[in-house]
């Protein structure tokens, strides 16, 4: 079996929230999609070990915020390679909450949908829940991110709860470089000295020695002491 197959599957990049009663946290996904048009309904698959399972299945209804491709590895790290059991993900975030009550992530966000869950289905590690949307908008212009474009741009991984998680990431997500391109151990973030880390102040062309010490992974926030030569 070649599993680089399941590569060529196109995905969005998504911010889950659910939760209630003052409860709320949200994650990365990338695997939601539209089941039915009439009524409108939408399917996600959320990882069992995640803290926004545990709370949808309490709740019985999330929000998925649709990101845009300016969504910068430090916002999405918040939400991918962070629980929601250690730290509050949506304090520092701008929300508002609707219909559902759950907080709707407005940052970075080109639309939402907030979800009744109506049925789920047991996937092993993961659950897909259905749900029919409640209420929904548009909240900027900005090209929706896809998942082709968050690894092959950004340089980003999947985190080992996602659906798509593999331990060999498709080579073509990491291009070659003359200086030497730099892998964060925790979560696998490609420092690629070419594109450097513009959202936090390191210019493109920025060799990795040349980082200041101070820099820590725009994705999990690791230090730099975390990275090691990538092979
Ligand atoms: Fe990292």
């Amino acid at each position: 079996m070649n599993r680089s197959a399941l590569h060529k599957i196109s995905y969005g990049l998504y911010v889950v929230t659910s939760g209630q009663d003052g409860k709320f946290n949200g994650q990365i996904a990338n695997s939601m999609f539209q089941v039915t048009s009439n009524p409108a309904t939408v399917a996600i698959s959320i990882n069992k070990e995640n803290y926004t399972h545990e709370l949808i299945k309490l709740s019985r209804k999330f929000v998925v915020s649709i990101l845009s491709e300016e969504a910068p590895m430090t916002f999405i790290g918040l939400f991918g390679f962070k629980s929601g059991r250690d730290v509050n993900k949506l304090q520092n975030v701008k929300t508002k909450t609707a219909v559902t009550q759950v907080p709707v992530v407005l940052d970075h966000t080109v639309s939402y949908l907030e979800v009744e869950v109506d049925s789920e289905m047991d996937c092993g590690t993961h659950t897909i829940f259905v749900g029919r949307i409640v209420e929904c908008d548009v909240v900027s212009d900005a090209v929706p991110m896809t998942y082709a474009y968050y690894q092959k741009v950004k340089g980003g991984k999947s985190p080992k709860t996602a659906p798509t998680y593999s331990k060999e990431e498709p080579a073509a997500a990491v291009k070659p470089q003359t200086a030497a391109s730099y892998v964060c151990s925790v979560c696998g973030y490609v420092y690629e000295p070419a594109k450097g880390d513009p959202d936090n102040g390191i210019a493109a062309g920025t060799p990795f020695e040349d980082v200041p010490d101070s820099w820590t992974c725009p994705v999990c926030g690791a230090d730099k002491s975390k990275f090691e030569i990538e092979k």
